[in-house]
């Protein structure tokens, strides 16, 4: 078990890292990575900083094992997303303690997980705990903007450093509470991403006398297409897991609709004609099929000029079962044949078995530090630094255990104002998180 002293340690590392404003963009990720440096450095750990920008690092540290086992990747990015503090009750870089809560923005996603690998990675090495794997520590710039200076960038010139069988990562390992039962969900699959492009021409003229071929008119019309129709429909491994796992807390006839979400045809009929348009309905659907959504639109200058050109971007996310290629096809089985994509960025679904020995160990120490722990796999529907990593074969898990009291709902925090963790639910996720490194790498 990890000490007291550490787990106290990690609140005050937390506030600390709360208060160093890494707002992606710019990210500024120096000054966090400076500061898991000094951590480092007064614990006599030798890490690695590389980069494509020097006020853009990424930090790799090492344990070495027996080599009798592959090794373990601990990862996670120190960039968050943009707070407005406006919004927020209390200053979203203060990281100050309020109603036994960790305030700030990073406090879920994911600056709890940078500590949390931290503090365990020290006191394993301070602990001289023998190992049969390495463990690997990795702190990653950019992954709010789509990894570029981070994962990707590692991934790509220096994958000797994080080459792994497996990694845990975040996304996952929160709790859910559903008619008195607790969930914890672990992200064993994520949505591929398929950002593009659509240009389109028309005939310029004058506002007054307007005419048949008009860009902006073939815009309009393909944002009502999308908005209407379905893309294509795909159940994932991960989600029949989840779909089975919460339906066993409903009661008919709510486990039969749940359950029936997992056959195609009733899937669609239900969300076309039954259920109701809210929030969950609309993550169900999204956890099913392809999605294009048209976020940025561009066209015209003048109030009395009919434009001959206008574009808009797509933000297609690709369901498991399908890759960008099916995806394309997808899309242009509803804007037509013709339809000319232009892809800004894309990247197919990545999915990892719940059939694994990690995932094994993060079930039973779940069970360990919470006997009513009920382990269900999740896919996850934006993407994380595991997309990267896939690309070197490693298994990456969404496991950043915390505890959340019912009132608290994990999906509000995510990127939303007044982020927090309670510092009890912290200190669960640290005692879980260490068990499962511990008993899944010792000697
Ligand atoms: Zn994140």
């Amino acid at each position: 078990m990890i000490s007291s002293d550490f787990k106290q340690q990690a609140v005050s590392y937390l506030q600390e890292l709360i208060r160093i404003n890494t707002s992606n963009p710019p990210g500024n990720e120096k000054l966090a990575i400076d500061f898991i440096a000094s951590i480092l450095d007064e614990e006599k750990i030798d890490y690695t900083i590389v980069g494509k920008d020097p006020n853009r690092p990424n930090l790799v540290a090492k344990i070495p094992g027996d080599g009798s086992l592959k090794p373990l990747l601990l990862t996670s990015h120190v960039d968050v997303v943009l707070a407005n503090p406006d919004e927020w009750k209390y200053p979203p870089f203060s990281g100050e303690i309020h109603e036994d809560c960790i305030w700030g923005r990073g406090a879920i996603d994911m600056k709890q997980m940078t500590i949390m690998e931290l503090i365990c990675f020290v006191f394993i090495h301070q602990q001289k705990i023998p190992l049969k794997r390495d463990l690997i520590l990795a702190c990653v710039s950019d992954e709010e903007a789509g990894c570029e200076y981070g994962s990707q960038y590692l991934v790509e010139n220096h994958p000797e450093l994080i080459q792994a069988e497996y990694a845990l990562n975040e996304v996952g390992g929160f709790s859910l509470y559903q008619n008195e039962q607790t969930f914890y969900p672990i992200g064993v699959a994520e949505k591929g991403v398929c950002w593009l492009k659509i240009n389109l021409k028309g005939q310029a003229g004058h506002g007054s006398i307007p005419h048949d071929d008009q860009a902006i008119v073939k815009l309009s019309k393909i944002i009502s297409e999308l908005d209407q129709k379905f893309l294509s429909y795909s159940l994932a491994h991960s989600m029949k897991g989840f779909i089975d796992g919460l339906a066993s807390s409903f009661k008919f006839p709510q486990s039969k609709i749940l359950k029936s979400l997992k056959n195609s045809s009733l899937a669609n009929f239900l969300f076309q004609n039954i259920l109701p348009k809210n929030k969950q309905t609309k993550s169900f659907y999204a956890l099913l099929h392809n999605t294009a959504t048209v976020t940025k639109i561009n066209a015209g200058k003048k109030i009395n000029v009919i434009p001959s050109k206008a574009e808009l971007e797509i933000d297609g996310r690709i369901i498991p079962g399908h890759t960008v290629n099916s995806f394309l096809k997808d899309l242009k089985g509803i804007l037509g044949e013709n339809i000319d994509l232009e892809i800004i960025k894309a990247w197919d679904p990545v999915e990892v078995t719940e059939n694994s020995d990690l995932y094994n160990q993060i079930c039973t120490s779940l069970k360990k530090y919470d006997p009513k722990a009920i382990t269900i796999p999740y896919l996850i529907p934006g993407f994380t630094d595991a997309a990267w990593y896939s690309k070197l074969g490693i298994k990456t898990y969404g496991f950043a255990p915390v505890k959340l009291p019912p009132d608290i709902v994990f999906s509000d925090l995510f990127h939303g104002p007044n982020e927090r963790i309670p510092v009890e639910g912290f200190l669960f996720g640290i005692d879980v998180f260490y068990d499962v490194i511990y008993e899944f790498c010792r000697g």
